[in-house]
């Protein structure tokens, strides 16, 4: 399935929750799905009950638009997460929450994941000293992430320079404003990953 290229509020508002595709603006009072979470469509809300299913695929989709993350991408994490040690739908947004593109937007350097991801495709990242240009790669405890050399001098990196992620600094992650280099301290525990999703439903959804 391709990317969508629609008018992401749409996306939130239909699942009822704030997805943050928007950067700056999620962040303000011009954010729609504050005032409104009606879903999108001229006839408005279904009133009949949605079945067990719907439920559970929609609270798929919530996760899997919260990263943007394709289809079989999203299934593949599932595979992994019911693989590893662990409850699985922890193990789950551990893998999501530790992909590049989203440590990139935790720690301030990027307004959205998208954009994360943009600055990750173009070359400006590097993962311990190295440039990696996959969005989709994922960290270990240990591991750090900071700007290329050559980036450094971007308009959109110089203004990060001593400032702290304005959205605040998850506890599972360290960083230093003057490098804009930041760490994977640990793993997150499920209270450190603060996505309103029940992912039981999820893991009910493809244990069908
Ligand atoms: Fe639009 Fe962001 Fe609000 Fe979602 S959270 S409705 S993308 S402004």
């Amino acid at each position: 399935m391709g990317r969508y290229h629609g008018a992401v509020c749409r996306l939130c508002r239909r699942e009822g929750m704030k997805l943050y595709l928007k950067g700056e603006k999620c962040y303000t009072d011009k954010c729609p799905v504050a005032k409104d979470t009606t879903p999108p469509g001229m006839h408005g809300p279904s009133r009949r009950k949605p079945s067990d299913f719907a439920v559970r695929l929609r609270e798929k989709q919530r996760l899997r638009r919260f990263y943007g993350v394709y289809e079989d991408q999203f299934k593949r994490y599932f595979q992994m997460a019911a693989h590893a040690k662990g409850v699985t739908g922890t193990r789950l947004l551990q893998l999501l929450e530790t992909r590049l593109d989203n440590l990139v937007y935790r720690l301030g350097l990027a307004t959205s994941r998208k954009a994360a991801r943009q600055l990750v495709a173009h070359g400006h990242i590097a993962v311990d000293g190295r440039k990696v240009t996959i969005p989709a790669y994922l960290l270990k405890p240990g591991q750090a992430v900071g700007v290329v050399q050559g980036s450094r001098e971007l308009a959109h990196f110089k203004a990060l320079v001593g400032n702290a992620p304005g959205r605040g600094l998850p506890a599972w992650l360290e960083y230093t404003p003057d490098t804009l280099s930041g760490r994977v301290l640990t793993l997150p525990a499920r209270e450190d990953i603060d996505v309103p999703v029940h992912e039981q439903l999820i893991v009910e959804y493809y244990s069908r």
